[in-house]
């Protein structure tokens, strides 16, 4: 009985960084309008490698209108996969020599995104991502500039890059102005680092979900507090299988973790870099880890439930999950 149409289950995309959401035609359509060579994207052996990769597909974007064509093309995807809601995650810093300083940058995402919102008939907030191997004084700075948006989209405030350079504990300052100014605290942990980053990010940055968070496994007692807490852990599979943090898709803790008690949602990390986008991961989640459609059920509404959308979205996406478990 897993015949439902995961397109048409109601669910929230939390964990995509926008650059990595590209389409590939998009970057080989904009590295020529650039005048540049198609960036590298495939074939990253470590994560170092991986990350300078994802730099290089960012300086295909050269004007506003290249960053607008990449929202309209995220919120798409996401929307034709289902997702009711999408938080794209972005680091202003990266456009800065091409595009604009910060504000500037976020003032044209969050205008597309709205646009982009009401043209796809879906909710799109944002998260402000700090960038864990910069001066944390750099973290401080763009967790005033997503309270500065706060009002205008942005609904989260996130940190990416490597874990093993920079641990939560360098973080607290910049989560704590991000908490008291309202916004949901959703830093990446457990991925290349383990338990302990984890831990970290509960105890240090407060958080409200956290951004892969699997690796918690590793720790007895760890993924019961996560149950307890409430904490969503924002899973990507395939990136997880691609980045070595798992060793096969067979192996990936997600069944585990739901069976546990924790909420998870499933997302696509970087679909540009890694293959698959939001709906092959529901797909893979049936396929691959054997989920049946309640344990979807409940990861869609997990990630509704965990995202920074309405009550409203919240509360109507809940009945259409249940009429979609009803089908
Ligand atoms: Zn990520």
């Amino acid at each position: 009985m897993t015949s439902r149409d995961l397109a048409t289950l109601p669910k929230a995309h939390l964990h995509i960084h926008l650059e990595g959401g590209m389409r590939p035609e998009t970057l080989v359509e904009l590295a020529a309008a650039a005048g540049i060579p198609v960036p590298e994207v495939r074939g990253y052996g470590s994560f170092s490698v991986f990350a300078a990769m994802y730099v290089a597909a960012c300086e295909v974007l050269r004007s506003p209108e290249d960053l607008r064509r990449l929202v309209f093309e995220v919120v798409e995807d996401s929307a034709v996969a289902g997702a009711v809601w999408v938080e794209p995650s972005i680091y202003a810093p990266h456009h800065a020599q091409r595009i604009g300083p910060p504000d500037e940058v976020m003032e044209i995402l969050l205008e597309a995104g709205r646009e982009a919102g009401e043209h796809f008939g879906i909710g799109v907030g944002w998260m402000v991502a700090a960038d864990r191997t910069a001066d944390p004084a750099d973290a401080v700075a763009q967790a005033e500039l997503a309270i500065r948006f706060r009002d205008q989209g942005v609904v989260s405030f996130g940190l990416a890059n490597d874990e093993a350079i920079g641990p939560p504990e360098w973080f607290g300052e910049a989560f704590t102005a991000a908490r008291d100014a309202g916004l949901l605290s959703t830093p990446h942990a457990g991925e290349l680092a383990g338990p302990e980053s984890v831990i970290g990010a509960l105890d240090v940055l407060g958080a409200d979900r956290i951004q892969h968070g699997v690796r918690a496994v590793e720790q007895p007692g760890l993924v019961d507090r996560i149950a307890d807490s409430g904490v969503c852990l924002d899973v990507c599979p395939t990136s997880n299988v691609l980045l070595s943090v798992v060793p096969s898709i067979g192996a990936h803790p997600l069944p585990q973790l739901i069976a546990a008690g924790v909420r998870c949602s499933l997302n696509a990390d970087d679909p540009l870099l890694f293959g698959p986008g939001l709906l092959e991961e529901y797909e893979v989640a049936r396929s691959d880890l054997a989920l049946d459609d309640d344990a979807l059920a409940f990861v869609a509404r997990s990630s509704v439930d965990a995202s920074g959308a309405s009550d409203t979205l919240k509360a109507d996406t809940n009945k259409a999950i249940d009429a979609w478990l009803a089908s």
